[in-house]
């Protein structure tokens, strides 16, 4: 991955950081609102439970909120697939709503709506099966608590009310889980997508900068790169220097080889020179700008040169002149020797980049007049 696509990723997840414990946020407040209503039923005597098992339930739920806190704040739990741990804090507000439940007598079926609460949070990630668990775990365990109190007869209400309490309830809570994992479903398909066009728009972007045959920057992305780079020398940054490049007798390859071999001799070129101007030390600067090549147009080339001046992208020059005259390029079509020719201009301050290009150009016109497989500087 190159360095923006680098930065890219940790934008978007920094950015599900941030929905995540916003989620945490929302879960607090309902911790918030059910432990008010627990402890408002427990004041008025609606639960049977003392002193110490009231605050047993109010450490447990404490140093979980804590936990889950912890847990997501300092990163630990993206060991998991889903880092807010939803299904283990759903099912254990599941077991803490049980608790207070079983502990209740008249307040029992105003206490159920407890579950809502639980399990609307899963609607964010739980997959069918996890809302299954959830719903299996509390109609479960509601089912044993009418039962216990049907079989000790601590009932408050007639038998039939009870079941009929267990039915309805038993009804929503499929409910819920069957609408949560439509949602949760619709929600990662919509995620889904939204990746699927990110890559994409990262996929036509690359296509609309990059020629097909040599995979380099085309003449567009060359010239913004030219034109961010006269910017930042009008700035007080370094200059630059502009070679365009161009094979000679080109016609001829094609006629002579095909255009097949035409084109290996334009990818072998392109990745030479690619290498020899990239890979040069004199070229590689401190804030780590190379040289920039690219293709301009057909058998014509253009390389950016920052930081060099004239005689430096001359000397650049020259090497890869030499190089390309001294080997000849591996084709369909077998060995073909062919050259280029060179023209270099020095970007001046203040000069729009098409002039800079112009001049390199009046350059290589000179190179070519001068005989070919030569370099001129303006
Ligand atoms: P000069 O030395 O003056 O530059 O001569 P030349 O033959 O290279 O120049 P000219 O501009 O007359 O011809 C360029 C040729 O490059 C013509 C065109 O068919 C060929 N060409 C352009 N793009 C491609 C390509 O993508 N593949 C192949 N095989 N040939 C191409
Ligand atoms: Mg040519
Ligand atoms: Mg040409």
């Amino acid at each position: 991955m190159n360095a923006a696509a680098l930065q890219d990723s940790d934008q978007r997840e920094a950015e599900r950081d941030r929905i995540r414990l916003r989620r945490l946020r929302m879960a607090m407040l309902a911790w918030a609102v059910s432990l008010f209503i627990t402890a408002t039923a427990w004041a008025l005597g609606l639960l049977r439970a003392d002193y110490v098992e009231m605050g047993l339930l109010l450490t447990l739920v404490l140093a979980s909120l804590l936990f889950f806190h912890v847990a997501l704040r300092s990163g630990w739990s993206k060991r998991f697939r889903d880092p807010s741990m939803t299904l283990a804090h759903i099912l254990f507000a599941t077991l803490v709503a049980l608790w207070v439940i079983g502990s209740a007598a008249e307040a029992r079926t105003m206490l159920l709506m407890l579950f809502i609460l639980a399990v609307l949070f899963g609607a964010f990630q739980l997959r069918q099966r996890e809302f299954m668990l959830v719903t299996t775990v509390a109609v479960a365990g509601y089912t044993a608590i009418v039962v216990r109190d049907i079989v000790t007869g601590e009932i408050a209400t007639s038998t039939e009310l009870v079941v009929l309490e267990l039915a309805g309830f038993a009804t929503v809570m499929v409910w819920l889980a069957w609408f949560g994992s439509y949602i949760s479903r619709l929600r990662r398909t919509l995620s889904r997508r939204n990746r699927e066009l990110h890559q994409a728009t990262e996929r036509l972007q690359h296509l609309a900068e990059h020629d097909e045959l040599t995979g380099l920057p085309n003449r567009r992305r060359l010239i913004s790169r030219l034109e961010a780079a006269a910017q930042s020398s009008s700035r007080g940054g370094s200059g630059f220097t502009v070679a365009v490049l161009d094979l000679d007798r080109f016609k001829q390859v094609n006629d002579c080889h095909g255009h097949q071999a035409g084109d290996d001799v334009l990818s072998e070129f392109a990745r030479r020179a690619t290498a020899l101007l990239r890979g040069a030390d004199w070229l590689v600067r401190v804030d780590d700008t190379v040289a920039d090549i690219g293709r301009f147009g057909g058998e014509e080339f253009l390389a950016i040169l920052p930081d060099t001046d004239l005689t430096g992208a001359g000397m650049a020059a020259e090497r890869l002149r030499k190089e390309v005259s001294d080997t000849p390029f591996n084709t369909c079509d077998g060995p073909v020797t062919c050259t280029v020719s060179i023209g270099v201009a020095e970007h001046q301050p203040g000069e729009g980049v098409h002039r800079t290009i112009a001049r390199a150009d009046e350059a290589l016109y000179a190179a070519k007049s001068g005989g070919r497989n030569r370099v001129k500087t303006a």
